[in-house]
Parts: structure tokens; sequence; C-alpha cells
């Protein structure tokens, strides 16, 4: 066993808090800000937490940061299109090798998302005054440990079925509104040796990281998609070595 810390890198755009009063009110120092602090704060020693930007050298992402990241945290809206195809391709191809992603609410539409899951991964969605609330179907789970069994979101933007991902690996949440409507809200994929999770809550507008239980699931899912083994095999050198 080892007691190395998880090396999570929190990416946002950082776009909604510069050109909204009312995400700059919920998210003054920025969304990815917020994001990072529920993770140190849920799990302590245990995480080493750095966070990127849409408008650094490289997004944030340069082969540097990737190769020190274990878990990347994703959110994206109006920016999705400026990620540029060579940074997707950087993230991709460390997905594919081991680090773990979690990619959130709005990142269901960004290139890296769609790339890894090879579907348009569009879905139905309302920007209105739903109440959400996010149901464990798959209680034994890592991902829902410690949350509630049904844990809710008062006011969010609706996101719908269908929700156009291939089957998921696992399915840990599913989401139902107000208007009726249900979504796959916590979704776990395997893409090479990386581990992915989707987990939708997060609407800009609305104060939804500051929320215990999300932050919650936000945590375990770091412990989740975490490989401590993509270290060693990018060590193994000599196949014969395996069989001394
Ligand atoms: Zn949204």
């Amino acid at each position: 066993m080892t007691n190395t810390p998880i090396r999570v890198t929190v990416w946002g755009e950082n776009l909604h808090e510069h050109r909204s009063e009312r995400v700059r009110a919920i998210y003054p120092l920025g969304m990815h800000e917020t994001i990072a602090a529920g993770i140190r704060d849920e799990l302590g020693d245990g995480v080493v937490v750095g966070t990127a930007t849409l408008d650094q050298t490289e997004h944030g992402l340069t082969e540097d940061a990737l190769g020190n990241t274990d878990v990347l945290t994703w959110w994206g809206h109006l920016g999705h299109e400026q990620v540029s195809d060579a940074a997707v391709t950087r993230v991709h191809e460390h997905v594919l090798s081991g680090m773990g992603l979690i990619v959130l609410h709005s990142g269901h539409e960004s290139k890296l998302f769609r790339r890894l899951m090879g579907t348009t991964c569009s879905l139905r969605w309302r920007e209105a005054v739903d109440r959400e609330v996010i149901w464990k179907v798959n209680p034994a789970h890592p991902i829902a440990e410690g949350v509630p069994d049904a844990l809710v979101i008062p006011r969010h933007e609706m996101y719908g079925e269908y929700f156009d991902i291939p089957q998921p690996e696992e399915l840990v949440f599913i989401s139902s509104f107000s208007g009726g409507e249900v979504f796959r809200s916590g979704c776990c994929f395997i893409r090479g040796t990386g581990h992915i999770f989707y987990f939708s809550p997060g609407h800009e507008t609305y104060p939804i990281y500051h929320q215990p239980e999300v932050r919650r699931v936000i945590a375990n899912a770091i412990r989740w998609v975490y490989r401590p083994e993509r270290e060693r095999r990018r060590s193994v050198m000599s196949p014969l070595g395996w069989f001394e």
C-alpha cells in the first residue's frame, strides 16, 4: 500500500464567471476553485489539487501537466470549440493510458467526451427551475458511498433522455425532474485503462458545487477513477521481467 496523494487537476473553462454577474456571485473565484476546494475538504491529505483553465498556454493541459495528473475533472460549456484539437488528443491519450477523468455537467458536449464516447452525447434539456432528485441505482458502488438515497438539488436545469452515449459499463445514479423527465446522471465508462465518470449536476447559475452531497460524489469518483497501477504499467520495460 502506498499513501501517495492522488494528484488532481480541476479544469474549468472559466468563461461564464467573467460574463455573468449571477455566476460570479456564486463562484467569485471561478467554478474550478470551488470544485477544487470541495475536493480538498473531502479528501484532505489524500489529494494534491491544482487547477487549469482555458486561457492558459495550451489550456494548462501540457504534456508535463498531464503527466503529473492522476485524475482530471472537466467543466466546459461556452468554450468547447476553443479547446485545441492538440490538447484534446493529449488528454485522450492520457486517459487511454490510465489517467482518471471526471466529466461534469455541460462537459457532455466537449470535444474530449464526444471523442471518448464515439457518439454525439446530445441530450434533452430545459433551462428552467426544476427540482432534481438524484437516485442511487447502484448503492454498493464506491461512488455512491455516503450519498443519500435521494440527493435533492432544489433548483436546476433539466437534463433528460435520450442521452446519446454508449451504454455505461456501470450506472450509479438516475435523476428525475419536476417536469417528469429522467436522466442517467452518474455513468461509469472505461476506455483503454482509463476510468471515466460522467456526473451531470453543475449548471453555472445554481450553487451546486457548494452542496456537500455533490462534493461527496465528486470525491468518491476521484478515488474510483484513480488507477495507481498506471505508473507501474509505464515502468515495465522488459516483458521477460514478468516471468522472473
Ligand atoms: Zn447547464
